[in-house]
C-alpha cells in the first residue's frame, strides 16, 4: 500500500469532511445549473435508461464546453432515445450527428459500446464503476464513477480537470498534477469526501464548483461554499506558513505534493499558484493541401467532391476535401504539383498543376496537432468519378455538405 499522504494534503478529520459535504451539498442545490442530463438522472425510472443518459452526457462532455453539447445532447437523445436505438445505428448516422464536437472517436466507441450492451450484457447496462470500467470499451475511470454515482447511487469519487483544481486548491497540492503520483492521491481523496447518501450530486457539485465558482483564472472565493476549508485561500488570506513546519505541516523540500524548491508560492498568483502542471509539449505542425473541386450540379447549383477518410486515426470515417499531407518545407509550386499527381491518380485523367487556384490557408488546432490547410479549388466541366478502389467519394450540394459527418475544420475550409 502508499505510504499515506501528509496530513496537511489530505482531508483526515471526519468532522470536517462532514461539514464540507453539508456546505457544498447546500450550495449545489440553492446554485446548480440546469442542465438536460442531470434532469433525466432524477425523473427517469428506468435504471439502464438513467445510466445511458448520463453516459452520453460525460462522453459529449470530454474535452468539450457544457454549452456547446446541449444541443447535441439533445438532438441525440431524440435520435437515439435508448442504448437499444443507439445500437442499430450506423457509423455514418452517428458521424453525422457528432460533426462539430471534435475528438470523433468518442461517438464511434459509444455506438460501439452500446452495440456491446445489447449483443453481450442483455441489454443491461453495469450497475458498478468496476463493471462499468471493465466492459464498456471508452468508459475510463472517470465516466465510470460518473454515471456510477449519478445514475445508481453507488459511492464512489470522481476526478475530472475540475476536480482536480478545486482539491489541489483546498489542499495546497502544487506538485505536477498531471503526474500518475498526484492523481492517484487525488483519487484517494474523491473517494474519501464523497457524500455516502447523495454521491451522484455530490460529485457533481464538486465539479460544478470547479466549473462555476472555483475556475482556472479568476476563481470567485468570495462566494465559495468551501472557502473555510480551503488552505489555499487560507494561504492568500494569511501568507506563507512558518518557516518551522507544525504537527499538521509537511517536510520541507521532500513532500511528493508540496510545490517543487524551483517554484514557490508566488503572492501575486494567490490562489491560482494551485494546481501546477509539467510544461506541455507544444503541438505537431502539420501542413496538408486540400481541393474544393467543384462542378454544376444537374438543377445549376454547384456541387463539391467530398471524399471519405480512412476507418482508423485522426478524424476516421469524416468527409473531406480531396487533401494530401506535405512534407513541411515544401515551396508552394511544388505543393501543387503534388496535388495535382494526387487527384490526376484518383481521376484517372491529365491535370495541369496550373489549373488549381490558391485560394488561402486555414489554421485549425486538434488537440495535438497545428494543422495548415493549404486551400486550392479547381471547376470542372466534365462530370468526374474518382477511383473507389482508393476512396469512397460523392458531390455534395452546400447544404448537403454541412449535414455531412464532416469535421469542423474542413467547415472553416
Ligand atoms: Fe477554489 Fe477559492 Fe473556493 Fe478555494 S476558496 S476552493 S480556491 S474558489
Amino acid at each position: 500500500a502508499p505510504a499515506p499522504p501528509p496530513a496537511r494534503h489530505f482531508f483526515s478529520d471526519p468532522a470536517e469532511v462532514e461539514a464540507l459535504r453539508g456546505s457544498l451539498l447546500a450550495w449545489y442545490d440553492r446554485c446548480k445549473r440546469d442542465l438536460p442530463w442531470r434532469a433525466l438522472a432524477v425523473t427517469e425510472p428506468d435504471a439502464d435508461r438513467r445510466g445511458y443518459a448520463v453516459w452520453v452526457s460525460e462522453i459529449m462532455l470530454q474535452q468539450t464546453q457544457v454549452a456547446t453539447v446541449i444541443d447535441y445532447y439533445n438532438r441525440w437523445m431524440q435520435k437515439w432515445p435508448t442504448l437499444q436505438a443507439l445500437a442499430q445505428a450506423s457509423l455514418e448516422e452517428v458521424n453525422e450527428l457528432w460533426a462539430g464536437l471534435g475528438y470523433y472517436s468518442r461517438g464511434k466507441r459509444l455506438q460501439e459500446a452500446a452495440r456491446k450492451v445489447v449483443s453481450e450484457l442483455a441489454g443491461r447496462m453495469p450497475r458498478t464503476a468496476e463493471d462499468l470500467q471493465k466492459l464498456l470499451p471508452g468508459v475510463g475511470r472517470y465516466t465510470a464513477g460518473a454515471i456510477a454515482s449519478i445514475s445508481y447511487g453507488q459511492a464512489t469519487g470522481v476526478v475530472d480537470g475540475n476536480v482536480i483544481r478545486v482539491l489541489c486548491r483546498l489542499r495546497c497540492i502544487g506538485a505536477d498534477s498531471s503526474s500518475p503520483a498526484v492523481i492517484d492521491r487525488l483519487w484517494d481523496m474523491a473517494n474519501v469526501l464523497v457524500d455516502r447518501s447523495r454521491p451522484g450530486d455530490f460529485n457533481q457539485a464538486l465539479m460544478e464548483l470547479g466549473a462555476t465558482v472555483c475556475v482556472p483564472k479568476a476563481p470567485l472565493c468570495g462566494k465559495c461554499p468551501v472557502k473555510q476549508h480551503c488552505q489555499a485561500w487560507r494561504r492568500k488570506l494569511f501568507g506563507n506558513p512558518p518557516k518551522v513546519p507544525d504537527v499538521e505541516d509537511c517536510g520541507v523540500g521532500d513532500c511528493p505534493l508540496c510545490p517543487p524548491a524551483t517554484e514557490p508560492w508566488d503572492s501575486s498568483l494567490g490562489v491560482t499558484n494551485f494546481p501546477r502542471k509539467a510544461a506541455k509539449k507544444p503541438p505537431r505542425a502539420m501542413r496538408t493541401a486540400t481541393c474544393v473541386l467543384e462542378r454544376r450540379g444537374c438543377h445549376g447549383a454547384p456541387e463539391y467532391l467530398i471524399v471519405q477518410r480512412p476507418g482508423s486515426g485522426l478524424l476516421a470515417g469524416l468527409w473531406e476535401f480531396p487533401s494530401l499531407p506535405l512534407t513541411q518545407d515544401m515551396q508552394e509550386e511544388r505543393e501543387r504539383e503534388e496535388l495535382a499527381d494526387h487527384l490526376q491518380a484518383w481521376m484517372g485523367w491529365p491535370m495541369a498543376a496550373k489549373g488549381l487556384q490558391f485560394i488561402g490557408e486555414v489554421i485549425h488546432i486538434f488537440s495535438h496537432i497545428h494543422q495548415t490547410y493549404v486551400v486550392y479549388s479547381l471547376s470542372l466541366d466534365a462530370d468526374v468519378t474518382l477511383d473507389p478502389a482508393l476512396s469512397p467519394s460523392r458531390w455534395v450540394t452546400e447544404d448537403e455538405f454541412h449535414a455531412s459527418a464532416v469535421s469542423t475544420a474542413m467547415k472553416k475550409v
